[in-house]
């Protein structure tokens, strides 16, 4: 289906010519086998990269050269984006930095890719290209480095986490043997890398379907210690983990970060920064340092805390504090406390400035004030009180104050 989508058509169509042949490859190609969806589609291609403008504006499409010096054209059809990469062969160099030469053997550029897994093409038609013997790996849940992975690891130090991320995405059963003791050899070069290549195959591990087996064993082989800079703790993790599913959450990387390695405040700050994350991400990771409750709340608390937080950081201290005071997933209370931000909205509270400048005893900051200790009030009260008891209650503080 994926590839009879208008957009998928055009670029092959346009793509097409006298000369070359163009095949979709990589995590495209990987998904559909097994069924799940497809997002962005990557194009191999023989034809090179000036013809690949050339015919692609040829056919109305826009084509931008997103990465010529390594044989990258970005090719727009329909507002959809297309990545179309012309085979490519290191000379003298490898990895990443390589300096490259066109070719026109698959074989070749099979070889250059990271995993058998990733190294599977299709043509238009859906014919797979498959020449390292990909889809049994895929099938059999096997990550498998192409050629000797020690070397490979050395061309690009990523390929280590990208070993567990695929491992977390795509495994079954034990990790390719030869591939994990690679990586723990290697394992001094992922210092090497940036934080932000680093960050963004450790979120998208952290959230893959076995991200607790991947969690597991990068621990068990002690880089998880690497690349987190610290002592992680497992059992919240794993407790997080099982909390989401049981609530059919949508995973968030940052909240199983906190959950793996955030106990103190000192902790979020330290990541925030050694994976320079962004704000809205740094203040996510800082509520799981700061103590949600001692033990569950009640209903009239927990109502209370949302009324506090926001939905937002309720739901996320919550959960956070679940999985640390270790109770069960299915525990009931629990579960009550934690999607009370979808059974329950918190109110407004009805007073405003005005209200108060009406009683004529306040001016400037007393207003304020006094419509905060309005507001406390009201929240202690179980936000019973409707606005008419509330212009009483402050009346009668007010009272009190000239009394
Ligand atoms: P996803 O988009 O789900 O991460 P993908 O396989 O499409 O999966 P990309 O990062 O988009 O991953 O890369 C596209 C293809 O380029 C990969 O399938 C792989 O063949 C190759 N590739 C990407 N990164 C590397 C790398 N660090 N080393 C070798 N090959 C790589
Ligand atoms: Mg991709």
């Amino acid at each position: 289906a994926w590839l009879a989508r208008p957009e998928t058509v055009r670029v092959f169509a346009a793509l097409s010519g006298e000369t070359g042949a163009t095949r979709a490859v990589g995590g495209a190609v990987r998904d559909a086998l097994l069924g799940l969806p497809v997002a962005d589609v990557d194009f191999a291609t023989t034809v090179h990269p000036e013809t690949v403008i050339a015919r692609a504006r040829k056919a109305g499409l826009k084509a931008i050269p997103t990465g010529l010096p390594h044989g990258t054209v970005t090719v727009v059809a329909g507002g959809v984006s297309f990545e179309v990469t012309t085979l490519r062969r290191d000379v003298e160099t490898f990895g990443r930095h390589a300096t490259v030469a066109f070719t026109e053997d698959w074989a070749e550029d099979a070889a250059r890719r990271d995993f058998t897994i990733n190294a599977l093409y299709a043509d238009a038609d859906g014919t797979l290209f498959d020449p390292l013997g990909g889809y049994r790996d895929l099938v059999a849940g096997r990550v498998r480095f192409i050629g000797d992975p020690v070397q490979r690891i050395k061309e690009d130090y990523l390929r280590i986490l990208r070993f567990f991320r695929f491992n977390a995405s795509y495994g079954r059963g034990a990790f390719d043997a030869e591939g994990l003791s690679a990586c723990v050899r290697e394992r001094k070069g992922l210092r090497k890398l940036s934080a932000e290549r680093v960050a963004s195959e450790l979120k998208r591990l952290l959230v893959a379907p076995r991200a607790c087996e991947a969690v597991s064993v990068l621990f068990a082989s002690g880089l998880l210690c690497d690349i987190l800079g610290s002592v992680p703790r497992l059992p919240r993790f794993d407790r997080l983990v099982e909390i989401e599913a049981a609530l059919d959450r949508e995973p968030s990387a940052i909240l199983r970060l906190a959950a793996l390695a955030v106990f103190v405040p000192e902790d979020a700050k330290r990541l925030a920064r050694r994976f320079k994350l962004s704000n809205a991400e740094q203040a996510l990771l800082a509520l799981a340092g700061e103590p949600f409750d001692e033990a569950l709340p009640d209903e009239a608390a927990a109502k209370r805390k949302l009324y506090r937080l926001g939905p937002d950081d309720y739901a996320a201290r919550a959960l956070l504090a679940w999985a640390t005071r270790a109770a069960p997933a299915t525990d009931p209370d629990w579960q009550r406390a934690a999607t009370l931000t979808g059974s329950w909205e918190a109110p407004v509270f009805p007073l405003r400035g005005p209200d108060i400048t009406a009683l004529g005893k306040f001016s400037g900051p007393e207003i304020g004030d006094m419509l905060r200790a309005v507001e406390q009030r009201w929240i202690a009260g179980g936000f019973a009180e409707d606005r008419e008891g509330l212009l009483m209650i402050a009346g009668k503080l007010a009272a009190d104050r000239d009394g």
